[in-house]
């Protein structure tokens, strides 16, 4: 299917499929897949290790304002980069995850993070997904949809996918910390977690990922006539 010079954004619910999903429209398309949580996953390590957030979330936001000027977090063959530092591994983790929301919360680090998408999106033919990619990134995607599931649906999902690389989750854990970040998600000031007015719903809890992709290869095919 030839498919025009479009973006595609996918926003949604924690842990709804929409990373898996991207990459295997971006696949079908040979358009690039960004995933826009990695750049805040990423932000929240280096906050981490740099102490500007503490055991308690409490954030030093001018002292990580001011070293996100120097940060180089970057797409590389293995996935997400600092330097030369691959870290897709450690922003993985509960650790990371329980702090990734609040960091998102702070406008300085939106504004960092916004600018980087932007930049990756000049090219267009990219899938880009994550919270705001479609009412604030990019709000002239041609393609917005907003993904949703069962939220036990969507914690077993993240659980197995966690134990298949080797971290010890229990699924209570898993489930309390994809409901705190959804609503921090979609109860923070700055570009909070919400459906744009022309997104589609996809509520993916009983489909599979074939079945995801004919939806959508439906939806492409009447909009623009391929
Ligand atoms: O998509 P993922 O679960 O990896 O995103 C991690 C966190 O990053 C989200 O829970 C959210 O707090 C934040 N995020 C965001 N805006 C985006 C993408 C992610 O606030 N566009």
């Amino acid at each position: 299917m030839q498919i025009p010079d479009i973006i595609i954004a996918i926003d949604g619910y924690s842990s709804t499929g929409k990373s898996s999903f991207a990459k295997i429209v971006a696949n079908e398309f040979s358009f690039l897949y960004l995933d826009s949580g990695a750049l805040y996953r990423g932000v929240t390590l280096f906050a981490i290790e740099n102490g500007f957030i503490t055991e308690d979330c409490k954030i030093d936001i001018a002292g990580l304002d001011k070293a996100l000027e120097d940060l180089d977090i970057h797409f590389g063959p293995d996935g997400t980069y600092i330097g030369d530092r691959c870290i897709e591994k450690e922003i993985r983790s509960l650790t990371v995850a329980n702090k990734v929301s609040p960091i998102a919360t702070v406008a300085e680090v939106r504004r960092f993070v916004d600018r980087k998408l932007r930049e990756f999106g000049e090219k267009k033919r990219i899938v880009m997904d994550g919270r705001d990619i479609g009412t604030t990134v990019f709000p002239e995607a041609e393609i917005k949809i907003f993904m949703t599931a069962d939220p036990m649906v969507r914690a077993e999902r993240r659980a197995a996918e966690m134990r298949a690389k080797g971290e010890d989750v229990n699924i209570e854990d898993v489930l309390k910390n994809l409901q705190e970040r959804d609503y921090i998600d979609s109860h923070r000031e700055v570009s909070p977690l919400s459906k744009a007015d022309d997104a589609i719903v996809l509520d993916n809890s009983h489909m599979t990922i074939d079945e995801q992709l004919v939806w959508l290869k439906e939806i492409i095919s009447e909009r623009f006539g391929c």
